[in-house]
């Protein structure tokens, strides 16, 4: 039997990753950033704790690029 705790727990959408998703973010994103995505289907990504930091490392680089 499944907790109603687990149902509500998303995955990484990550390619490669299995952790429990913490956030979710916009595929435009995603895009940007240089993450592999196993659907890239979605509008909504779900990311984990890691890879959500390396979206917004990479997305935030790509920001400081375009003021410059
Ligand atoms: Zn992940």
């Amino acid at each position: 039997m499944i907790s109603p705790r687990l149902e509500k727990e998303k995955i990484c959408d990550t390619e490669g990753c299995s952790n429990i998703a913490e956030r979710s973010i916009n595929i435009n994103k995603i895009v940007k950033s240089s993450l592999k995505l196993k659907n890239k289907d979605v509008r909504q990504v779900h990311l984990c704790k890691q890879h959500y930091k390396v979206v917004k490392k990479d997305t935030r680089k790509d920001v400081l690029d375009y003021i410059r």
